[in-house]
């Protein structure tokens, strides 16, 4: 039996999303229909979009592209630090430890969970970092399973297109194993940059 086009097309843009199957896509398709607010629904998802840019250079969502971090005069382009989520820059600005500039990566690597490299801005990472001026790169993914398989995806994505790659920094190992940038005060958070050490392939 097939659904009528319009629904069949509405399960397939849920399918879309990292970590949204076929059976998942079907249950919010039908959820969107049967509520009154849906229409509502449709109208933020536009107005979100409308209202808020990608920055092309750090990937992070932003009122305005280049966004307001990337565009200070007064922070350090040469250091980038890589984190999961657009929540993590806040963490880690609110900390107020860290006066370079950012890449949000948009998720962390989680092939069980639908999220594959494709969804994440690696390459936007590497055309950055090959068109020159970054010296060093601070890998602050989460430490857990996820984010340390999304800083050695990173680590050799880089290795793999720079003939000579910046230095791979990640943050000290004194995080809280499993834990999140999100919940890392400063003063540990402070400890973790100053502590980071350099890693990759080549480093062991
Ligand atoms: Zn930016």
């Amino acid at each position: 039996m097939a659904y009528p086009e319009p629904l069949e097309a509405l399960i397939e843009a849920f399918e879309r999303f990292p970590g949204i199957g076929r059976v998942s896509a079907e249950r919010l398709a039908f959820h969107v229909l049967r509520d009154p607010q849906a229409a509502a629904l449709a109208s933020a998802i536009e107005r979100a979009a409308r209202e808020t840019a990608t920055c092309s250079v750090c990937c992070n969502i932003a009122h305005r592209d280049p966004c307001e971090l990337c565009s200070d005069a007064a922070r350090d382009g040469a250091v980038v630090c890589v984190v999961e989520q657009p929540r993590h820059v806040e963490a880690v600005e609110r900390a107020g430890v860290f006066g370079g500039r950012y890449h949000v990566l948009m998720g962390a690597l989680n092939p069980a969970e639908g999220t594959e490299d494709r969804h994440l801005s690696v390459a936007r990472l590497v055309e950055r970092v090959v068109s020159g001026g970054v010296e060093e790169v601070i890998l602050a993914t989460d430490p857990d399973a996820e984010g340390e398989a999304t800083a050695l995806l990173v680590v050799e994505a880089l290795e793999a297109a720079c003939p000579s790659p910046p230095l791979i920094t990640r943050l000290a190992r004194g995080l809280p194993a499993g834990s999140s940038l999100d919940y890392l005060h400063r003063g540990i958070l402070e400890d973790a940059l100053a502590g980071r050490r350099a890693v990759g392939p080549r480093t062991g």
